[in-house]
């Protein structure tokens, strides 16, 4: 497409996934002009991308369905208590559908630079394809875990088979019938993928540097009784999201872990163990992310769980972490992962004992072997939070980029905003939380912000200095509580090569970030200059 006349907008939204939809339709109540800008050819964001076999929810799907609308609510059946990544994506094109919003979504435009306007206090953006748009508030919806993370191994191009970054995967369905197949990475993504990778393929080799731990997900049909249940029960659900820390139905158990005996604290673990989903995490011992030997007896809970479901000892001590605490990575939750691992036709690398060298024509060349394969599934996770930004050329007052404003870590106001870089709103997860929970939250507050602005006549907004210096010595103190580690992870960024390590989102927990918005909204926006 050649470069279009401009399209004049009051607002334009980055991203057609859970929150860019949502901030659409919140836009458009309040009657402004308003685009979603959407690199996919089709809406869902994450929902769109990863469609890598055994790609589903790991939150409940009820507590992960929009709230906002007491009709989708009760028009939509859920049909698994964890929903799959294909009824995942349905759920956001009927919600797009219903609510009428594909006339403003414009779909394979890949934002590629967007410069402010300081005269005029617009913003002046580009797609890869040629369209324009100016517009006075640009908001980047473009999801936490987007931008893909391919790892620095020599030789990548060099494969004569296929290969595929798991959040990259074709439309139709890969055939790994009779294939030797090798996945790189045993993150949350690979833990979902591993299981129906082994069942259809001929060998399955898993290159492995780092083992979690994995934790049974116990998903299950909806029955037509249940889903009755739970449409009569959305307001309790909602309610009960909104209270806890992360956003999640699991509340964590008042006591701490050394307040009880051996005995019990065992019963409590099995009994946490058996129930789906992450109250394995959120509802357990309140100290399991705050005390470092609470956490270890916790891991030596999970790591019988993993010796208990390996046939081979050496194997199970490989899928044993033993370098970090439960939860200072994201827990992966699975269906028969650890089974897998006894099949004939798995096999388990350790990469940290002989790391890979180089991918070759023929497949992967470690320290002490070259696995030959047909197929390679590169499931090494994301540049998260800051990277599908920092891949724009965004620049803001008197020229500077994102790059340069970013470049000792990411700095925000509210995870909202950053200083220079007016009218341009950030929706990447600023809450450590639920995603659909906090997504609704950010939407909500922006629309309202932009609706205050239009109604008092500013035209530009801008987080204070003094508000973006708070928040960050703020939100880094919420952490310095934390059970941290040096272990590599996205949630610091320190998976990717060079990026500096600052955790990338807000501690304090959902119920503390309402707070905080509503204290703006009360004060006429107290952190943000408005002119
Ligand atoms: P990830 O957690 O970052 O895992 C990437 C994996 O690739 C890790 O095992 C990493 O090893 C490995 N890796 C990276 N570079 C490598 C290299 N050069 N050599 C060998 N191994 C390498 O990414 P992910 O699994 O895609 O998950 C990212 C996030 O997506 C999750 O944490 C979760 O929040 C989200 N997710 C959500 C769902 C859901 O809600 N249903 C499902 C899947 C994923 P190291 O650990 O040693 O770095």
């Amino acid at each position: 497409m050649s470069k279009s006349a401009p399209e004049e907008l009051d607002a334009l939204v980055i991203g057609a996934g859970v929150t860019g939809l949502y901030q659409l339709y919140c836009l458009l109540q309040r009657g402004l002009r308003v685009k979603i800008y959407e690199a996919g050819d089709g809406v869902g964001g994450t929902w769109y991308w990863n469609r890598y076999p055994g790609a589903r929810f790991d939150s409940e799907s009820v507590s992960y369905a929009y709230s906002f609308s007491e009709e989708l609510l009760q028009e939509w059946d859920w049909k698994e208590e964890f929903s799959g990544q294909p009824e995942n994506e349905q759920y956001l094109n009927f919600m797009a559908d219903k609510f009428e919003l594909r006339p403003h979504i414009r779909l394979g435009e890949r934002v590629k630079s967007a410069i402010f306007d300081e005269t005029a206090n617009r913003w002046d953006v580009e797609t890869e394809s040629g369209r324009r748009a100016r517009t006075q508030h640009l908001i980047a919806a473009v999801g936490i875990l987007s931008a893909t993370h391919m790892p620095d191994i020599p030789g990548i191009a060099d494969f004569a088979g296929e290969s595929f970054h798991t959040s990259r995967w074709p439309a139709d369905p890969v055939d790994f019938a009779g294939k030797r197949v090798g996945v790189i990475g045993t993150g949350a993504t690979a833990v979902q993928l591993i299981p129906h990778v082994a069942e259809a393929c001929g060998h399955l080799t898993v290159f492995q540097r780092t083992p979690n731990y994995c934790a049974p997900l116990r998903n299950a049909q909806i029955t037509p009784k249940r889903q009755a249940e739970i449409k009569r029960s959305y307001p309790e659900i909602f309610e009960r999201c909104n209270q806890t820390v992360a956003g999640f139905i699991h509340e964590p158990d008042p006591r701490a872990t050394f307040d009880v005996g051996p005995e019990e604290r065992e019963a409590f673990y099995e009994e946490i163990w058996a129930q789906p989903g992450f109250k394995k995490w959120f509802g357990n011992f309140k100290d399991l992310m705050t005390n470092p030997e609470a956490n270890e007896e916790y891991c030596k809970f999970v790591r019988k769980k993993i010796r208990e479901r390996v046939d081979d000892p050496a194997v199970a001590e490989k899928l044993c972490p033993k370098d970090h605490y439960f939860g200072a990575k994201r827990i992966p939750l699975e269906t028969d992962y650890y089974e897998t691992y006894n099949r004939d036709n798995v096999l388990l690398v350790d990469v940290r004992e002989a790391p890979i060298e180089r991918i070759t024509a023929k497949g992967v060349k470690t320290a002490d072997a070259e696995y030959e394969l047909d197929v390679i599934v590169y499931a090494t996770g994301f540049d998260a939070v800051t990277g599908e930004i920092t891949r724009i050329d965004l620049r803001g007052v008197d020229g500077q980029t994102i790059q340069e404003r970013w470049a000792e870590g990411p700095r925000t106001y509210m995870g909202l905003q950053t200083v220079g870089f007016p009218n341009f709103f950030i929706e990447n997860g600023a809450v450590f939380c639920n995603f659909t929970r906090c997504a609704e939250v950010t939407a909500e507050f922006v629309s309202r912000c932009i609706g205050y602005l239009r109604e008092k006549g500013y035209e530009r907004i801008e987080a204070t200095p003094e508000a973006e210096e708070g928040w960050t010595k703020h939100a880094d103190s919420l952490i310095k509580n934390m059970l941290r580690s040096d272990v590599n992870t996205w949630f610091f960024g320190s998976n990717i090569p060079g990026k500096p390590r600052a955790f990338l989102f807000y501690a304090g927990g959902g119920p503390a970030y309402r707070e905080k918005c509503a204290h703006e909204e009360a004060s006429g926006y107290e952190g943000f200059a408005l002119s």
